[in-house]
């Protein structure tokens, strides 16, 4: 089934009295939720007996909860030193998502840095063997790890360099964050086409199953020629993108991914608007 969240909570989870995200999954299920995204972005800031709680009221509320795993994880990082903190990085993010009863990270493949853009990411392309053994032999094979399409031009992470990465085994599947892509293409999702040929693009080369099953981030995205610059709410009329045309894609496709909501401080707001925008529009 197709899945609405928030990534975190809205200033209104805290006004109407709540006090921390144990109380995000009946909050989510009594606004019609049914996903949420906890992320561990700066910090793994939760500790396990929490987490572990969290996955309890989750599943008790029909919620189900994906992780976003740290920033600073760099797969084309020069230094094996620092891509092997990364593989642990990834790590503890599974652990936390075993905790929670999930079964989707999301996480960003990395930067360019003083390199060029193909070098790196052939660097990342080549740790894809070791960061898939290590996730392997910590017995976390059955859940799915999301890259993340990236919204600044020195970032990796275009649409095509996500998809060759989740082709090295059945765990990868993407997180498509069209925000992100319309950022850093400088405004190009306009129409239902535009979506169209992303979703098709990644069904023909990944298969039914993950293009079935995505992981997707929608918020509309300040952005200048370099790419993102800040995370808008949907009430934004000037930067897009519009989701009303993505929504007449998904149910055309018959695609049910989770999508969560990224909007500026409106987050859980946004993703109620999301769904209602998704039930409305036509298709079946
Ligand atoms: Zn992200």
């Amino acid at each position: 089934m197709i899945r609405f969240g928030p990534s975190g909570n809205s200033q209104i989870f805290y006004d109407e009295g709540n006090k921390s995200s144990l109380e995000a999954p009946k909050w989510c299920a009594e606004h019609g939720l049914t996903a949420y995204e906890y992320s561990f972005g700066r910090m793994f800031n939760m500790s396990h007996e929490s987490a572990k709680k969290l996955g309890e009221e989750a599943e008790k509320n029909g919620v189900l909860v994906s992780v976003h795993a740290p920033y600073y994880i760099n797969l084309a990082n020069p230094s094996d030193e620092a891509f092997q903190k990364s593989i642990g990085y990834i790590l503890t993010s599974l652990s936390y998502l075993v905790d929670f009863k999930g079964n989707q990270c999301v996480f960003h493949p990395g930067s360019c840095g003083q390199e060029t853009r193909n070098v790196a990411f052939e660097r990342a392309l080549s740790r894809m063997d070791k960061l898939l053994e290590a996730v392997y032999l910590a017995g976390y094979g059955n859940l799915y790890i999301c890259p993340e399409t990236m919204g600044k031009s020195q970032q990796l992470g275009s649409v095509k360099e996500i998809v060759e990465l989740c082709k090295f085994d059945k765990c990868l599947i993407p997180t498509l964050d069209f925000g992100h892509i319309n950022a850093v293409t400088g405004g190009t999702l306009k129409t239902a086409d535009d979506y169209r040929k992303i979703l098709d693009y990644v069904y023909n080369e990944l298969g039914e199953f993950k293009a079935k099953n995505l992981h997707i981030h929608f918020s509309k995205i300040e952005y200048t020629s370099k790419g993102e610059v800040k995370h808008l709410t949907l009430d934004d009329t000037v930067y897009g993108p519009e989701f009303e045309p993505l929504a007449v894609v998904l149910k055309e496709m018959a695609l049910e991914p989770t999508i969560i909501s990224e909007s500026k401080e409106k987050m859980m707001e946004d993703a109620i608007k999301l769904k209602n925008i998704y039930e409305f529009v036509g298709g079946k």
